[in-house]
């Protein structure tokens, strides 16, 4: 019966659903925050190369992969784990961390779902404080939730879905005050996207915090989100107990050789970040002139409101968009059933959206 109590993970509705339910040619889907770009080229070559080694195993431990991630953050090897998503490093981090029916693991809301399901399904009591009505953080809200049971806290920088990051002092003055026993884990998948990104991450201190992690994921910024990829930076001790539980091939053959790839595809990367931070300013800007809200933003997407008064709900925007085959994400299942989430798309997907989303308002 506990397990009767789940549901199987809803991803979002994919382009090819879209087009066989409306008999269209072009979908345009900006609802899971993926990459612009599409996949690196430098991984796509190498992708070709390796895939005559699929039927080895990986090495269990995918040093490679960790010894290049780990230069790129400027940190040990011995500091990163690799998972398969950064999903698999939450649900490794509550398991070692958090005994069920002793401990609690906190975290705002809304926030990431991924946090609260491994929770639940580990047996590990799961708090929230709300975020304030502007979605910024009161961090002194949550550091009052903070007991000596608290095993992890998880704090989303830039947040999803509202794109919000809190700057890096203000976090760092949080980190300073949790017991040593409460682990902090910052997750930082939409980091990369921060202008500046000193000014809000606080991964320098992974060296000083040892109840510091930072999480990051190759499902944004390096276009990897189908190859599944991610990873957790942390003292190299707490690293040492994720390595026992972690199941040994989740990082597979291929996702190794891409990862490495896209790390060293800085070509790409840089034209990520332009795409993004280009097309979050015109969509930001496209979205005030048709009356809506959208809400600062640090990520790869954008939580808007509708204009004051409109008729429409924001289930009826999104579904007369997705008749149009345009889809984004309604945030009815974050409790926030006014508002909806656009990723920020290639420059023409971008304008597809706008063009749509005015002849929908009009
Ligand atoms: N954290 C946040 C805040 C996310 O939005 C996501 C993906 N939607 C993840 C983690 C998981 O990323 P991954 O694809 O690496 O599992």
């Amino acid at each position: 019966p506990e397990v009767l109590d789940f549901e199987p993970y809803a991803a979002g509705l994919s382009i090819e659903e879209i087009r066989e339910r409306y008999g269209l040619e072009c979908v345009i889907k900006l609802a899971s925050n993926e990459n612009p770009l599409g996949v690196p080229p430098l991984v796509q070559k190498r992708l070709k190369a390796s895939v005559g080694f699929a039927f080895r195993y990986p090495k269990p431990d995918t040093p490679r992969l960790c010894k290049a991630i780990a230069h790129r953050m400027g940190v040990d090897p011995s500091r990163v784990v690799v998972g398969n998503g950064s999903d698999e490093i939450i649900d490794i981090l509550i398991r070692v961390r958090a005994v069920p029916g002793r401990d609690n693991v906190l975290a705002f809301k809304p926030c990431f779902s991924m946090y609260k399901l491994q929770s639940k399904f580990l047996g590990v009591e799961f708090r929230q404080v709300p975020v304030e009505a502007d979605f910024t953080y009161d961090l002194d809200k949550l550091a009052a939730a903070v007991d000596e049971h608290t095993a992890l806290v998880f704090v989303t920088s830039p947040d999803n879905p509202s794109g919000y990051a809190p700057k890096a002092s203000l976090l760092e003055k949080f980190a300073r005050s949790l017991p040593e026993t409460c682990i902090l884990v910052v997750d930082e998948a939409y980091m990369d996207f921060a202008v500046p990104e000193e000014e809000y991450s606080i991964r320098n201190l992974l060296g000083e915090l040892d109840n510091l992690v930072i999480l990051r994921t190759f499902s944004k910024v390096y276009g990897l989100a189908g190859l599944r990829l991610g990873y957790g930076m942390m003292h190299p001790a707490l690293a040492d107990y994720l390595w026992r539980v972690r199941l040994p091939f989740s990082v597979n053959l291929m996702a190794e050789e891409a990862g490495i790839a896209a790390i060293e595809d800085t070509c790409f990367y840089e034209a990520t970040l332009k795409a993004v931070h280009t097309g979050r300013e015109w969509l930001a800007a496209q979205l005030s002139a048709l009356g809506c809200t959208p809400k600062p933003t640090q990520a790869n997407f954008i939580l808007f409101a509708l204009p004051e008064g409109c008729p429409l709900s924001a289930k009826d925007v999104f579904e007369k968009l997705l008749e149009r085959g345009i889809i984004i994400r309604p945030l009815g299942s974050y409790g926030l059933p006014d508002s909806l989430r656009v990723s920020i798309g290639a420059e023409r997907e971008n304008q597809a959206f706008i063009d749509n989303l005015k002849e929908v308002l009009a």
